[in-house]
């Protein structure tokens, strides 16, 4: 997170494809652009054409590749990830698809997700010999596989005893020599779809990719499954998983795009019924609705059709401010919030706001959009957030970890609202978000509103059901 968006950051965005053709790679690329807002920090791509090359580097996808790049990644198979970062110097090391060699040809790794047993893998594979390049999590799996299979012998055999030691989330596009897999963890954390366009199969994070490829949205895959890509089509196996799911609910408040279909359900369409449920929950005499663009604009689309209100475009974003910049001699990190959003005066004078957005983590942005509202002559100002309070880190792939800045931290709403500010502050409830989501709560996670979390995480609490690994076969390393 910086300054100027109070939103947390993803760790990635992944594609796989294959193909007749030995051009897969400007699918790819165009896959990464469109899942660019998974990830800004580095972008990496993955072909075989007899082996292996890859190419990544820090900055955005068309930042890293140029066409001449695209053009020199020849080959009928692939795959492509986009990443956020926390390693500072180290984060070329970590970019990925992560390269490494097994018996069964070379391995290329793109992760989406958080292994929360990461720690005890790597000390295990450490013992066995293994050394690792980075501190990464995707590097412990992509060893852990290597690993297998040269233990097995036989690279399915291995997808599945690899997995079933896996604890936490990991959606993975695989390169193992020319043959491309999908996985999606035993509780489908992470989205991970399958479409198809003739004789190409491709998968990603989101189905928007495939709109883009002119593909056909065909499913998303399942809890648990093992997916193995060929121009002829796909062949599947699941590992054994429990009964419900754990999709993380942050994936419609705000992850993924608007235009993706997330397990069933249109995210706009969530969104937009977000913003009805926080309205029924928490209605206000006022004179209009403005969304936080652009995180809030299905949520206060929701809000204004149950109040009967006017949704108005009071706040204007800058787009071409995409990253943090400041000068160096800018200490005044107000000037962020000015450069990236404008209150209309003419439109907020006097005027009873109703500010809607999709979340609070720090509350250090909301502040300064209050004060932002407040200086451009609002009488009154409301906020209405479509995401319950944020109370606990997340370990299953978001970056948020640091409790003791959570605005929601160990306070009350009433004291959250005296800390940023606005005349009234109302959260969507938990329940309101299940109905909004339209699946079950089983079948949802929501560690981090919380505190009780799908999987072991050492030091915090379970949610009440079967720990993972009593599904799962034998705890090998
Ligand atoms: S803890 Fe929160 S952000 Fe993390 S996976 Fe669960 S719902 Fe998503």
């Amino acid at each position: 997170m910086d300054g100027l968006d109070d939103h947390p950051r993803h760790h990635c965005g992944i594609v796989g494809a294959i193909a007749r053709r030995n051009d897969v790679a400007s699918d790819l690329f165009y896959g990464l652009r469109v899942l660019q807002h998974r990830g800004q920090e580095s972008a990496g791509l993955a072909v075989h054409n007899g082996q292996i090359q890859a190419k990544k580097g820090m900055g955005l996808v068309h930042e890293v590749f140029d066409g001449e790049d695209v053009d020199r990644l020849k080959g009928h198979v692939g795959i492509g990830h986009v990443r956020y970062s926390t390693e500072g110097a180290s984060a070329l090391e970590n970019a990925q698809p992560i390269v490494a060699s097994s018996i069964a040809g070379d391995i290329a790794l793109a992760h989406n997700g958080e292994i929360v047993n990461a720690l005890e893998l790597r000390r295990a594979l450490q013992r066995k010999g293994w050394a690792f390049i980075t501190g990464t999590d995707s590097e412990v799996i992509v060893r852990l596989l290597a690993n297998e299979i040269i233990r097995t012998r036989d690279v399915n055999q291995a997808l599945r005893e690899f997995t079933s030691k896996l604890v936490g989330s990991y959606s993975l596009v695989l390169l193992v020599g020319e043959r491309l897999f999908a996985i999606r963890d035993p509780m489908a954390v992470r989205p991970l779809c399958y479409g198809r366009k003739d004789s190409e199969h491709i998968v990603s994070s989101e189905s928007v990719v495939f709109d883009t490829l002119g593909a056909k949205f065909i499913r998303d895959l399942r809890p648990g499954e093992i997916m193995e890509l060929t121009t002829e089509g796909v062949h599947s196996t699941r590992l054994p998983h429990p009964t419900n799911a754990a999709h993380c609910m942050f994936e419609w408040v705000y992850f993924s795009r608007p235009d993706s279909v997330l397990d069933g359900r249109l995210v706009y369409d969530v969104r937009v019924k977000i913003g009805r449920e926080l309205a029924a929950d928490h209605p206000v005499e006022a004179d209009m609705v403005v969304a936080i663009p652009d995180s809030g604009r299905a949520h206060a689309f929701g809000y204004a059709e149950v109040a009967g209100l006017p949704l108005v475009e009071g706040l204007i974003k800058n787009r071409y401010i995409e990253r943090t910049f400041i000068l160096p001699n800018q200490t005044d990190r107000d000037v962020g919030v000015h450069l990236k959003l404008n209150a209309v005066r003419s439109l907020l004078q006097g005027k009873r706001v109703i500010l809607v957005d999709d979340s609070i983590v720090r509350g250090t942005t909301m502040k300064k959009i209050v004060g932002l509202v407040r200086g451009a002559g609002a009488r009154e100002v409301h906020v209405r957030i479509g995401c319950p309070p944020i109370r606990a880190p997340c370990y299953m792939g978001i970056d948020m970890k640091t409790r003791h800045k959570f605005a929601a931290n160990q306070r009350t709403v009433e004291e959250i609202r005296e800390r940023l500010g606005p005349d009234s502050l109302g959260y969507l409830s938990i329940p309101g978000l299940v109905r909004a989501i339209g699946k079950g709560e089983a079948d949802l996670c929501t560690g981090c509103l919380t505190g009780e979390y799908p999987v072991q995480v050492p030091g915090e609490r379970m949610r009440p059901q079967r720990r993972l690994d009593l599904y799962l076969p034998s705890q090998r390393t």
